[in-house]
C-alpha cells in the first residue's frame, strides 16, 4: 500500500502552496480590514488580477476540459488544491472554472454561457433550494409553464450563493407536476437576470451572503432549457455531487493552518510561569485536532480518489463531507480556545473562521443528509462496511 504522492502530485500541490503564500496571504490583512468595514475582502476585479496571475503559474480550469482551454485534473489533485487555497481566508479561487452541469449545454448555449463562465465574463449561479423545500429538494415548486415556444417560470429560490452578482442563473423548475420531481418532471433552465428575474441579499453569519431569486412570469426560451426536458433534478444532484469532495478539501487546509496558529501561540503564550503548550489540557486539544485532520485527509483523497477510478463516489464523498465538515468546527473551536480572549477577537482571523466553517456542516447536504445517505447505502446493501477493501 502507497500513501505518498506522485512526484507530480507533489510538484502541482507545492506550485499551488506557493502561489498562496505569495500571492495570496499577502492581502489578508487588508481582507479582514475592509471585511469589517462590510465591504468585499477582494474586489471582483482584484480577484480577477488574481486569476490572470495564477494562471501564469499554470493554474487555470482545475476541473475544465483541456478542449477549453483548463487543466482537466484527475479528482485527487484537485483536492490537494483546495486544501492550499483552504489555507487563506482571502476568498480566493483559481479561474477558468464553470458549473460542471453547464458541459450539458448544447454547442450554441456552450458560447452564450459555458465559455463566457469560465473566461470569468460571466457570473453563474445554481438555484435548487426554495423556502419550503432545502435537504428535501424533491420538494421544489417554481413552476415552469409552456407558452408557445417559451417557458414561463414563477415561484422562489433561497440561500443561492452568488445570486447577487451572476447575470444568469441555472435553475432547477417543475415541468410535469405530475411526473413528480423524481419521475422526470423538472427542467433545468439558463436565465439571464435581464429576462426578469431579482434577487434579493440574505444577511448570513458568513461574509458576502447568498440570495433569494424570485421570478414573477419569467419568460424563458425553450432554447435556454439545459439538457433535455425531465432532466433538472438530476443535474441538480450532479452539481452538489462535485462539492461533497472539494468542500472537505478545503476545510482541511483551514484546519491545517489553524492548528499551526494554535501550536505556535501554545510555544509562546505564558501563563503561571510556563508556556500554556505544557498543560496536559493543551496537548490534548492539539493531540485531538491532529488526529482528526489526518482521518479526515484520508476520508478526502479516498473519496477523490474514488472519483478518479471512474467508481459511483456518493457515499465516500458524503463520508468525506461530514467528517470534514465536522473537524473542521471542532479544531477551529479548539484552536479559538487555545488562544483564549486573543481568538475571540477580530484581531485575529479565528472567529472569521468560526462563522465561516459552520456553514459546512449545513450547505450542499447537511450532516443529517450525509448520515441518511451513509446508513441507506449500508442497509440497502449498496456498500459494503470496509468500502472497496472489504
Ligand atoms: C450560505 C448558503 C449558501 C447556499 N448556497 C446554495 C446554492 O448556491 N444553491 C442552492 O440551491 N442552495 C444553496 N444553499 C441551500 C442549502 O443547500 C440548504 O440550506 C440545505 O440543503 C438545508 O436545507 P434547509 O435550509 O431548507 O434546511 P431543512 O431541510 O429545513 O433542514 C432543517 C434541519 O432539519 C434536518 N433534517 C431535514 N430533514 C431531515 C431528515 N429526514 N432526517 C433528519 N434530519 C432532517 C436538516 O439536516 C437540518 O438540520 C445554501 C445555503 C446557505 C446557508
Amino acid at each position: 500500500m502507497d500513501f505518498s504522492l506522485t512526484d507530480e502530485e507533489r510538484a502541482i500541490r507545492d506550485t499551488a502552496r506557493q502561489f498562496i503564500t505569495r500571492e495570496v496571504m499577502p492581502l489578508e490583512q487588508e481582507a479582514l480590514l475592509r471585511e469589517r468595514r462590510h465591504q468585499p475582502g477582494l474586489e471582483l476585479s482584484e480577484l480577477r488580477e488574481l486569476q490572470q496571475k495564477a494562471k501564469k503559474f499554470g493554474f487555470w480550469g482545475l476541473s475544465t476540459p483541456e478542449e477549453f482551454g483548463g487543466m482537466n485534473l484527475p479528482a485527487v489533485l484537485q483536492s490537494l488544491i483546495w486544501t492550499e487555497v483552504g489555507r487563506t481566508f482571502v476568498q480566493f479561487k483559481f479561474g477558468g472554472e464553470a458549473d460542471n452541469i453547464l458541459y450539458y449545454a448544447n454547442d450554441e448555449q456552450k458560447q452564450e454561457y459555458l465559455v463566457p463562465t469560465i473566461e470569468g465574463d460571466r457570473i453563474s449561479c445554481f438555484a435548487i433550494t426554495e423556502p419550503g423545500a432545502g435537504s428535501d429538494a424533491a420538494n421544489i415548486k417554481l413552476s415552469a409553464r409552456q407558452d408557445g415556444d417559451d417557458w414561463v417560470l414563477n415561484g422562489e429560490k433561497t440561500f443561492i450563493t452568488n445570486g447577487n452578482d451572476a447575470d444568469f442563473v441555472i435553475v432547477v423548475a417543475v415541468t410535469d407536476k405530475e411526473k413528480g420531481v423524481r419521475g422526470g418532471g423538472t427542467t433545468a433552465f439558463l436565465v439571464d437576470r435581464d429576462m426578469g428575474w431579482r434577487s434579493e441579499f440574505i444577511q448570513t453569519m458568513g461574509e458576502g451572503g447568498p440570495a433569494s431569486l424570485i421570478f414573477e412570469d419569467v419568460r424563458v426560451p425553450a432554447r435556454n432549457i439545459l439538457g433535455e426536458i425531465g432532466q433538472g433534478f438530476e443535474l441538480g444532484m450532479k452539481w452538489i455531487g462535485k462539492g461533497r469532495y472539494l468542500i472537505p478539501s478545503n476545510a482541511l487546509g483551514i484546519a491545517e493552518r489553524a492548528l499551526g496558529m494554535a501550536i505556535e501561540y501554545a510555544g509562546t503564550r505564558e501563563t503561571f510561569g510556563r508556556k500554556i503548550g505544557e498543560n496536559q489540557a493543551i496537548q490534548w486539544m492539539i493531540a485531538d485536532s491532529e488526529v482528526e485532520i489526518e482521518a479526515a485527509r484520508w476520508l478526502i483523497l479516498r473519496a477523490a480518489w474514488t472519483v478518479d477510478q471512474g467508481e459511483d463516489p456518493r457515499h465516500a464523498s458524503s463520508m468525506a463531507k461530514l467528517y470534514g465538515a465536522s473537524m473542521v468546527n471542532n479544531v477551529v473551536d479548539r484552536v479559538m480556545q487555545i488562544h483564549g480572549g486573543m481568538g475571540y477577537t477580530r484581531e485575529l482571523p479565528i472567529e472569521r473562521w468560526y462563522r465561516q466553517v459552520r456553514l459546512m456542516r449545513i450547505y450542499e447536504g447537511t450532516d443529517e443528509m450525509q448520515r441518511l445517505i451513509i446508513s441507506r447505502d449500508l442497509l440497502r446493501g449498496y456498500t459494503k462496511i470496509g468500502g472497496h477493501l472489504a
